[in-house]
């Protein structure tokens, strides 16, 4: 079970509408143990492709946990690409659908396999 502040997941709803219909692409991290409170937006992390990331330029902080991007699409479902840069970004992802709402967001494993996913205030 994965926990997300809903302010944190608010921010990546307005941020993947914004962003939209290219992708949002950022890094999650954890302040407080066991729950995602952060998210880093790291530079040139819209486009098209979820290979734009430049995980290169993330800050060197053991908060964070792993990742976030939007699909333009209706599927949160991670895609070949999704689950390679998976492997090398972190062990919790999250992937929130079109349309952005609080209810469109869901969780991953490193492995791809889904976690369940709790929004807590
Ligand atoms: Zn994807």
């Amino acid at each position: 079970m994965i926990k997300i502040k809903k302010q944190t997941l608010e921010s990546i709803c307005e941020a993947a509408r914004s962003t939209y219909p290219d992708e949002f692409i950022a890094l999650i991290g954890s302040k407080r143990y066991g729950v995602i409170d952060d998210l880093i937006i790291l530079p040139a992390t819209f486009g098209k492709n979820f290979s734009s990331i430049r995980i290169d330029l993330a800050p060197v902080d053991d908060s964070i946990v792993g990742s976030v991007h939007s699909h333009p699409g209706k599927s949160a479902q991670p895609s070949g690409a999704d689950l390679r840069v998976f492997k090398r970004t972190g062990k919790t992802h999250l992937i929130i659908a079109h349309p952005f709402s609080l209810e469109s967001a869901r969780a991953f494993a490193r492995n791809g396999e889904e976690l369940e996913l709790e929004v807590i205030e």
